[in-house]
């Protein structure tokens, strides 16, 4: 028998999800997440006294699972670049009542790694992989990366048995927007699942316009014209992707419709920062600090009444008002490679 609790926020979603971002630094250099310009050589990112240790996060996760929480991604910044990531998958996967346990990087250590995180219990992976244009993954990347790297981790994952492995590709007009055909067509071949975002106006760096948006149905009718597709029902309730089977086959792809069709009424994901803060939506200004009670010696009871708290209190529909409010606020919106997507 689970000992859950069900809590709901302000809008009736109870908390299924738990986004845990394990650090702020990165690898790559994305122009619409941690422009190269900005995160320099002598860029402060935290110390490492300041991250939530392993142990810190599980038990955080341990209480989570309590109040609801089923499943955990594990994001950043870049994932595999804080040592030692397995040992968390290991520690994470271990408790029980916990059906998922994933994954989001840009799967540059992969060839590395991902043997040991899948002995380590991780399930599923998400690969970010925004282009096969050589010439303009290079740009994208901020660091000129070259696709081969990506690749060659999806290949590594594979093989260690991750399978199908989602691919995210952020589209923005006039970059890369004209090879979402060739990018589906390839993963297809592989028996892995694109999924196509819709450019967002996360954090404050990226100057986000309308502009550079590509809706999803303009990308559903790009890929259409090459490979026909029909739209799939989702598989549980609060899915994120729309999805998409081709009807020549077996693919299947998904758009995220973050800004032409928001999914807010569904979300029920709770993001834990790298240094323990807790934040309830993506667009999020402020967190609420956990680190702080459970160095000063909080107990699980009170740190359940902190997250409850924080859970019960939220209201957040961002991408649903985001017409109405944007500019109407002071306060500076949280950096997506500080939480995660
Ligand atoms: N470093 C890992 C990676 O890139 O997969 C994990 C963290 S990254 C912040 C998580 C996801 O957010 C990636 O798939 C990335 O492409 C996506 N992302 C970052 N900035 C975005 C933006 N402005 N709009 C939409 N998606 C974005
Ligand atoms: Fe790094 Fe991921 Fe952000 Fe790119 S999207 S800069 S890989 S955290
Ligand atoms: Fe969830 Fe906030 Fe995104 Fe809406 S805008 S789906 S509340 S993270």
């Amino acid at each position: 028998m689970s000992d859950k609790k069900e809590i709901k926020d302000q809008l009736k979603r109870p908390i299924r999800d738990l986004r845990i971002s394990v650090t702020d630094r990165c690898n790559f250099r994305c122009s619409y997440c941690m422009p190269a310009e900005i995160y320099g050589d002598r860029y402060k990112f935290l110390e490492q006294d300041k991250l939530l240790t392993f142990e810190e996060i599980t038990r955080v996760t341990n209480i989570a699972v309590k109040l609801g929480v089923e499943k955990v991604r594990i994001t950043g910044g870049e994932p595999l670049v804080r040592k030692n990531i397995d040992i968390l998958v290991r520690l994470i996967s271990e408790i029980h009542n916990l059906s998922d346990i994933a994954m989001t990087t840009n799967g540059y250590l992969l060839p590395k790694l991902a043997q040991t995180l899948k002995n380590a219990g991780l399930k599923r992976l998400t690969v970010s992989l925004d282009t096969l244009n050589d010439d303009i993954f290079r740009q994208m990347n901020g660091r000129n990366f070259g696709v081969k790297s990506v690749l060659k981790g999806i290949e590594a994952a594979s093989l260690a048995g991750f399978q199908p492995i989602k691919i995210n590709s952020v589209v923005q007009k006039g970059i890369n927007d004209h090879t979402i055909t060739d990018l589906a067509k390839y993963f297809i071949n592989k028996g892995h699942i694109v999924r196509f975002i819709e450019y967002m106006d996360v954090g404050t760096l990226n100057n986000w316009n309308m502009k550079h948006v590509v809706p999803a149905k303009d990308i559903i009718s790009k890929i259409n014209e090459t490979i026909p597709v029909k739209p799939i029902k989702a598989q549980y309730h609060g899915e994120v992707a729309k999805r998409y089977r081709e009807i020549n086959g077996p693919g299947e792809i998904g758009v995220i419709t973050s800004v032409t069709n928001p999914f807010c009424g569904g979300c029920t994901r709770l993001r834990l920062s790298p240094e323990g803060s807790l934040y309830t939506c993506l667009f999020g200004t402020r967190g609420t600090d956990l680190r702080g009670p459970i160095r000063d010696g909080a107990s699980d009871q009170e740190l359940v009444e902190i997250i409850s708290n924080t859970w019960r209190m939220r209201n957040d529909r961002y991408s649903e008002t985001r017409n109405i409010n944007a500019d109407k606020t002071n306060d500076k919106k949280v950096e997506m490679y500080h939480i995660g997507g």
